[in-house]
């Protein structure tokens, strides 16, 4: 269980960047753990963290908890698989804390749903409406090949489990050049079905994975040219301050996402930032600065402590937020060279957490 941490908390400035953006959005990656390989994500022989490099449950909160007080309105917990971290469920309660008292608006996670039907209905009671499940296909054994690991059956029960729990569910489906563009249509209409909407992702250059990123890469400019010749796709003006566009797709009645990161057409709204499983903050997606809050965090001794000497721990961790979010950058610089096998980025997502 996680300590009693204090359930209201004391007004604070909002933290805005240099360039007017106020970060109102954090992800955090729970874990580097995953029980699935996927090949545009992982290498199949990887290596996980120490345990004592990541944060506990108790100093995620803290974190989460400074950056709410600071005007974070939207938490994504993700990883790695955030559902195989062990207590998780204490702290999707412990956060959901916030969403009674009114100081945040949504609690979220992306899973890859392996494990969601034991775990919805206790997301839904701690508060969670939304989750993000990643499903790039629905032939089992392209499944089994792109997840390494993974079972496709699994992954639908937690779908249904999700959605019998009364939690609304997006799919996310990374394009993929030889694996499934020719299921998109497929994967609209299942999502449409269920009553989901649907994100369809680029890949990104993040972390070394002993594959050709040029020979996965599908731009989604050429998907939706496809679709627009078969579908009425009708723009939808909401985003989220994240990289994705909305279209609504008429003859299924569907939302669909799509999520270009190689693009810069979305820097300038970038509400985000993203704490890593060590604490690290990431301003940006696509560059390596970053800043090392968990040292600041265990110097202050803050871990689970708050109620010691909370204003001065407070005070080290503001300075800490403050001085990090002046550094975030203008936009990133994401490229998927002509050999494909450099990483943009040398961490992989599931650190940074996608
Ligand atoms: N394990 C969870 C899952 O798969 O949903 C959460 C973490 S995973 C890193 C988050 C999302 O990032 C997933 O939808 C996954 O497909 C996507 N992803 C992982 N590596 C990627 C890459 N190199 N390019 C684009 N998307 C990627
Ligand atoms: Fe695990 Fe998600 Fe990465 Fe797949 S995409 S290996 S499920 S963290």
């Amino acid at each position: 269980m996680i300590a009693d941490l204090p359930a209201t908390l004391p007004a604070a400035e909002p933290l805005v960047d240099r360039y007017g953006r106020a970060i109102s959005y954090l992800r955090v990656s729970v874990t580097d753990r995953c029980d699935f390989r996927c090949v545009y994500c992982m290498a199949e022989d990887m290596v996980f963290l120490p345990k004592a490099e990541v944060l506990s449950l108790e100093e995620i909160d803290v974190l989460a908890s400074a950056f709410i007080r600071r005007g974070t309105r939207r938490i994504r917990l993700t990883g790695g698989e955030p559902l195989v971290r062990r207590g998780i469920i204490d702290l999707v309660r412990s956060l959901g804390r916030h969403l009674k008292t009114g100081a945040l608006d949504e609690l979220t996670l992306t899973s890859n749903g392996s494990q969601m039907a034991r775990h919805a209905q206790s997301l839904f009671d701690a508060g969670v409406r939304r989750v993000n499940i990643s499903l790039d296909t629905l032939d089992a054994e392209k499944f089994a090949r792109i997840t390494r690991w993974g079972r496709l059956g699994q992954v639908l029960e937690g779908i249904a489990a999700a959605t019998a729990a009364g939690l609304k569910v997006k799919l996310n489906t990374v394009a993929l050049a030889h694996e499934n563009a020719d299921e998109i249509e497929a994967l609209m209409q299942f999502a449409a079905a269920g009553g989901h909407d649907l994100t369809l992702i680029e890949t990104m250059p993040l972390g070394e994975i002993n594959e050709d990123r040029m020979d996965q890469y599908l731009p989604l400019s050429r998907v939706r040219r496809d679709l627009a010749q078969r579908y009425t796709l009708t723009d939808l003006p909401h985003r989220t301050g994240g990289p994705a566009r909305y279209v609504h797709v008429a003859e299924l009645g569907l939302q669909l996402g799509f999520i270009t990161p190689l693009t810069h057409n979305f820097c300038e709204s970038c509400n985000r930032v993203r704490l890593t499983a060590t604490g690290q903050l990431y301003m940006c997606l696509g560059q390596d600065d970053q800043a090392d809050l968990r040292s600041v965090l265990r110097r202050a001794n803050m871990g689970g402590d708050l109620n010691g000497n909370m204003a001065g721990s407070q005070a080290a961790l503001d300075a800490a937020l403050d001085e990090a979010i002046a550094r975030k950058p203008k936009g990133h610089d994401f490229v998927i060279d002509r050999r494909g096998a450099q990483p943009a980025v040398a961490r992989h997502m599931s650190l940074t957490g996608g």
